[in-house]
């Protein structure tokens, strides 16, 4: 589904914050990127978007060179990959409900299926009771909460968390990763990438090691799962 042929990229002053990355990610699959600060997961998730190009290499997705898509083919594609990260990105001024509905008004969603289809993203991570509360009044794992309800809520193929636990505390963090493994379990391809030791243990499933750029480790399975 996803493939990164021998990926490089190089910043200006030459680093090479990917290093000939071949990876291959299949459908419904959950892949754990792991790495210390700098490895280089943030550049293959931007990479995975198409926020940025390549100095070498190509990303397919279902076999399309996706740094070749057109602007509104590339808008298409961007739909397909929901998306988290440890800063939660909320809209301060919308409510939990507001930030959800608001990325299926982007989508062009109408109406009734935003009525119906917010309320069950908000259920399904056990949010219903908070749906009217701003973000200033939600706790950092119930932000993240509302993050993926949005990130899902126009029914991605894939959801990208990246670092998604970075700012939340262990209790936080074990009710996030039970959430990204439900929306794994009902179907969705999820691209997590995390430092942490912890969640890597948790999830129990495909662990990538990166280090200095480059894929140095694609374990099958981590060893303690939960
Ligand atoms: P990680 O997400 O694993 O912490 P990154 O992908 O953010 O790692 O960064 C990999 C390397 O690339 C780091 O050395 C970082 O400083 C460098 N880097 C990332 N983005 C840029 C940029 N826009 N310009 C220059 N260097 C960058």
């Amino acid at each position: 589904m996803i493939y990164f042929d021998k990926v490089t990229k190089t910043y200006l002053d030459n680093l090479k914050a990917l290093d000939e990355v071949t990876l291959s990610i299949e459908p419904k699959e959950l892949v754990t990127i792991v790495g210390h600060s700098g490895a280089g997961k943030s550049t293959l998730i931007k990479m995975l978007l198409a926020e940025d190009q390549p100095t070498s290499g190509n990303v397919y997705f279902e076999s399309v060179d996706v740094h070749s898509l057109r602007r509104s083919l590339l808008t298409q594609y961007r739909r397909r990959i929901g998306i988290i990260f440890q800063d939660f990105r909320l809209l301060p001024y919308k409510t939990a409900y507001e930030n959800v509905a608001f990325a299926m008004e982007a989508a062009g969603r109408t109406d009734e299926e935003i009525a119906s289809d917010v309320p069950y993203a908000l259920d399904l991570v056990d949010l219903r009771e908070k749906i009217w509360n701003f973000p200033n009044e939600l706790s950092g794992g119930e932000k993240q909460r509302v993050a993926i309800a949005r990130a899902i809520v126009n029914q991605p193929d894939v959801l990208v968390a990246d670092e998604p636990t970075g700012n939340l505390d262990p209790i936080n963090t074990y009710d996030v990763v039970q959430i990204l493994k439900k929306i794994h379990d009902l179907g969705t391809t999820v691209i997590l990438t995390t430092h942490n030791k912890g969640v890597v243990d948790s999830i129990g499933r495909r662990v990538v090691t990166m280090e200095k750029g480059k894929v140095i480790k694609d374990e099958k399975h981590s060893k303690q799962a939960i």
